[in-house]
């Protein structure tokens, strides 16, 4: 996994084609240049799968909770199942309703939560403590 936030490979997934605008702006902003997006959980997963095919496979996953067709729970559950997104960094996005059931989504192995409404700043604190603590993880290695 890429050390820093600037060469991650990042897939925002989000129903809403606004959040998705602003998400993009705040990654683009801290430097990333590899921003994919979708809208559910299963243009998501083909989204994984192009960019494996293009040898720039997804490495960080900003994933919105509520969503038609297969919600963030659902898709986080399946690509943990898959051994190639075992290690895969996913950030669930949540309402403030759905605060307390965001012990699922740690049963099911995501590594950062973010509740709307969010900053800018809350975003991409998320993001660097993540990368920090995936870091400290690997030198521990
Ligand atoms: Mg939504």
């Amino acid at each position: 996994m890429p050390p820093m936030l600037e060469e991650r490979n990042v897939l925002i997934v989000d129903d809403s084609a606004q959040l998705r605008k602003i998400l993009s702006k705040i990654v683009r902003d801290a430097g990333c240049t590899s921003i994919r997006q979708a809208g559910d959980g299963i243009q998501a997963l083909a989204e994984l799968k192009e960019s494996k095919f293009k040898n720039a496979p997804v490495d960080l996953i900003l994933l919105d909770w509520n969503m038609p067709n297969m919600s963030g729970l659902e898709f986080l559950k399946k690509i943990r199942e898959n051994p190639d997104h075992k290690e895969t960094s996913v950030i669930m996005i949540t309402a403030e309703a759905q605060r307390e059931n965001i012990i699922d989504a740690v049963k099911a192995g995501v590594n950062s939560y973010i509740v709307k409404p969010f900053s800018e700043e809350t975003v991409l604190g998320k993001l660097k403590s993540l990368i920090a603590s995936e870091n400290k993880q690997k030198n521990k290695q």
